[in-house]
């Protein structure tokens, strides 16, 4: 079927689409066990760039299972093919011209370094959340590490599924040192001359 498919030339091209914007794409995506805190930060960093006038789009797991990746679940092979997903979403929203945060686990490195390669190089940031399990553990904002310590919950991450964190990460917060705001001050740094025309 793919062999007959040719993709279209657009008009309109990103840099047009950045530019009425007046800003660069970005793709903050974050990384870190259940509980880490990438949500908080994901939510807390959108409402800054917003404060900074900038367009973004925040990509969020829980959310995006609920729709495009329904029918995945959480084999090693599901969770591939949820990163996969995403990474082609958010690709499609940098050529929109936007500045997308993305909060998912994406356990591991291959599937976060096709991430990287789909989305390009120049526009992915890796944001590791850096949280030691025995704290996300005792936060367990959905309870959901007690679930799969009662073995009513499989496959879940930490537990019993891998957890590969990044080697090299972009951005590193330890959220042991860092509050919320002290996090986002941190990205946001991190950000100047890079999201500006
Ligand atoms: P994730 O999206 O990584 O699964 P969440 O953001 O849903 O994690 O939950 C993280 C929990 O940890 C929240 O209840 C948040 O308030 C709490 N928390 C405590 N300290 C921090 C911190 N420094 N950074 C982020 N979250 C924190």
């Amino acid at each position: 079927m793919a062999e007959n498919l040719v993709a279209h030339q657009m008009v309109i091209d990103r840099s047009q689409r950045s530019a009425i914007k007046q800003q660069r794409p970005a793709v903050l995506w974050f990384t870190g066990l259940s509980g880490a805190g990438k949500s908080t930060i994901a939510n807390a960093l959108e409402q800054a760039l917003v404060e900074h006038h900038r367009h973004t789009y925040l990509l969020d797991g829980d959310n995006m299972r609920l729709g495009l990746c329904r029918d995945l679940g959480f084999s090693d092979d599901d969770r591939t093919e949820n990163i996969r997903r995403i990474a082609e979403v958010a690709k499609l929203f940098v050529d929109a011209g936007l500045i997308v945060v993305t909060a998912f686990i994406s356990p591991f490195q291959r599937d976060r370094a096709l991430a990287r390669e789909v989305i390009g190089d120049a526009f992915f940031v890796e944001v590791y959340i850096s949280t030691p399990l025995p704290e996300c553990e005792s936060r367990d904002p959905k309870g959901l590490y007690k679930k799969a310590r009662s073995g009513a919950l499989k496959n879940f991450t930490g537990i019993d599924s891998l957890y590969e964190p990044p080697v090299n990460p972009d951005i590193c917060i330890d959220t042991l040192e860092d509050d919320v705001p002290n996090a986002v001050a941190k990205i946001m740094q991190y950000l100047v001359g890079r999201i500006e025309p």
